[in-house]
């Protein structure tokens, strides 16, 4: 079990909001051991908003935190940084609603938390270790998971547009493949989907730097970062997700279709007293027997 980690210095990146539109500053500041990470407006220093799933808000196309009104938006890129990279105790002020989009990926934030440095604490990480497989499904989305040693992600999507198509990745997010693999995938969507959600008030800072978009011909925002970028993004922002946890994840994910809403149903599955209380009398022998 590795130890506990947390930013050697203080960074801040600055950027529009993918949703808002608006122009805010993020400022990451080290904490101590079993802090957790602690979102706060700049406005209401005295109101930490954690990054756990009880601060959940909203998963309708991003992650969105809040507490007593006041709310954190689309933080799941930014979670997925610090998961991927063992990071566990910082503090994130921020002078607006929403984390800045920055290119669309975790790429962004993964420099920002290098140059900052990291700094090991003395006491060991309290892995979530999953004990009995667990499926969350709505219709034909689904996301399972069984124990495994780390956190094995294995993700399937199906588009009916020919710049997707059917792909499937796994990837070992605690063995490092992260930063490299993971991390530089961008967020995308179909140029008709914006247009609704530009109606709906949403994807207002969204443009052709900060996310893949897709007509119904092909890729309008240039050249993709691997062939397979769609599908790794997935897996970067169920990772985000999964994040809210507030501890590392030990089990082998089966993600098929899945999105934010079915992400955020596992990890209220894990959550529930039940997933970890229940065990069958089969598998408490096993167990008991080493
Ligand atoms: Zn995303």
């Amino acid at each position: 079990v590795r130890s506990q980690t947390t930013l050697r210095s203080p960074v801040s990146i600055e950027g529009i909001g993918l949703h808002t539109g608006q122009r805010v500053r993020a400022t990451f500041r080290p904490a101590p051991e079993n802090h957790g990470i602690v979102f706060f407006r700049r406005e209401r220093p005295d109101l930490p908003i954690p990054a756990t799933a009880a601060s959940a808000r909203s998963f309708d196309h991003a992650t969105t935190l809040g507490r007593d009104g006041f709310t954190i938006g689309t933080v799941e890129h930014l979670l997925s940084a610090a998961y991927g990279l063992g990071l566990d105790n910082f503090q994130v002020e921020l002078d607006g609603p929403e984390i800045p989009i920055l290119d669309g990926s975790a790429l962004p934030f993964v420099r920002l938390f290098q140059a900052a440095g990291f700094s090991r604490q003395s006491r060991p990480v309290a892995p979530y270790e999953v004990s009995q497989p667990l499926e969350v499904s709505a219709g034909d989305k689904s996301i399972s998971i069984r124990p495994g040693r780390g956190l094995t992600i294995c993700y399937e999507i199906e588009f009916a547009h020919r710049a997707i198509g059917r792909q499937k990745l796994t990837a070992n997010i605690s063995s490092g493949d992260f930063a490299a693999r993971i991390a530089p995938a961008r967020t995308f969507g179909f140029l008709r989907e914006i247009e609704y959600l530009r109606q709906k008030g949403l994807a207002r800072g969204g443009s052709l730097q900060n996310a893949v978009v897709l007509d119904d011909e092909g890729i309008i925002s240039g050249p993709l970062r691997f062939r397979d970028e769609f599908v790794r993004h997935k897996i970067m922002d169920l990772v985000g997700d999964l994040a809210l946890l507030g501890r590392p994840l030990e089990g082998r994910i089966h993600a098929r279709k899945a999105g934010h809403a079915l992400h955020a149903e596992l990890v209220r599955a894990l959550l529930a007293p039940a997933a970890e209380a229940w065990v069958p009398a089969g598998a408490a022998l096993i167990r008991a027997e080493g």
